[in-house]
This record gives structure tokens, C-alpha cells and sequence, in this order.
């Protein structure tokens, strides 16, 4: 098997603020998230620390607004999913193109040169869609949390306390 690393980027917005969903109650929020660029950044690149990513596997983050904990990768946004998903099924046909339909349609012409068998293999690359996702809107206010020194954003209506997404310590403002 090849594993095979290909950075995806997503869209934040002006401030830096990467879109997050909680799993549990849903509602949207905003962090900033290291390794995430904006997706005007053309550099396609293998992922080369993969130690440090699996460190940090075990590590949660907090729902600002229901308080729940949740391992890192939960909380991406449906539309963010989607378009990781997709970006999946671009690299699967670009695989599929290079691994069967090139080899096939070079054996196809091979065999038929010889003149014993005729086989015809019809095989026709297939054309991987570059999956596009919305820029993202720069809503949302800034929370600063002295916590952690980090900041979020959460919804404008939002007007209860908020936990930090980084250690749950609560905060009113
Ligand atoms: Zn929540
Ligand atoms: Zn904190």
C-alpha cells in the first residue's frame, strides 16, 4: 500500500479563523487552527511531521457554547467535510487513471501489434472535478480568551457564557 498525503486547503476568513461545528449541539463557531492556510495558496504538499500529528491525536478541544469535549478532527463543518471528501474522490480517479486506464489502454495497443489475439480495451481517462468550496464570510465576533491567550469567534447572538475551545474554563464577558 502507498499512503498518499495531499494538503487540502480550506478557506478562512480576513482575521485567520478557520469554521468549526460542534458534534454534539451543531452551532458554528470560529478558531484559528495551525497548519491551515487559505486556499489561495497554490502549494500542494506532502505532509512531512507525521509524528507530531499523531501526538497530538488524543488531544480535545471544547465547545464554546454547550462545553462539550471532542477529540481534534470532530469538529469540522458538513461543507468542510464535503469538501474533504471530494478532494478524496479527485485523488481515487487520479489513481485510477494512472494505475488502470494508462496501463490498459498501453496493453490494449500492445497486444493488438502482435496480431494473435485481438482484445480491445476502451478505456477513457476519467476527469477528476477540482472540488471548489465558498471563501469564508468574515462573520462572527472576537472573543478573547485570557485563558489560553487565544482568541475565537462565536456567533453574534450568542449571549450566554462561553467555555474556551482550547482548555473549557468558562467565561463571562
Ligand atoms: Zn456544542
Ligand atoms: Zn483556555
Amino acid at each position: 500500500m502507498t499512503d498518499i498525503q495531499k494538503t487540502v486547503h480550506l478557506p478562512i476568513d480576513d482575521d485567520g479563523f478557520l469554521r468549526r461545528q460542534c458534534p454534539y449541539c451543531m452551532r458554528e463557531f470560529k478558531a484559528i487552527v495551525d497548519g491551515v492556510k487559505d486556499s489561495c495558496s497554490e502549494d500542494e504538499q506532502t505532509v512531512e511531521d507525521q509524528d507530531e500529528n499523531e501526538l497530538s491525536e488524543s488531544i480535545e478541544y471544547y465547545c464554546p457554547y454547550c462545553s462539550q469535549p471532542a477529540g481534534k478532527d470532530s469538529w469540522w463543518t458538513l461543507e468542510q467535510l464535503d469538501f474533504i471528501e471530494r478532494h478524496a474522490q479527485a485523488i481515487g480517479e487520479e489513481l485510477i487513471n494512472e494505475h488502470l486506464i494508462e496501463p490498459l489502454s498501453r496493453m490494449s495497443k500492445g497486444i493488438r501489434s502482435k496480431g494473435m489475439i485481438s482484445i480491445e480495451v476502451k478505456a477513457n481517462r476519467i476527469d477528476p472535478i477540482t472540488p471548489i468550496i465558498n471563501p469564508e464570510p468574515n462573520d462572527m465576533r472576537i472573543i478573547q480568551l485570557e485563558c489560553c491567550n487565544e482568541r475565537i469567534k462565536i456567533l453574534d447572538e450568542w449571549k450566554e457564557p462561553i467555555s474556551c475551545y482550547y482548555c473549557g474554563s468558562k467565561h463571562t464577558e
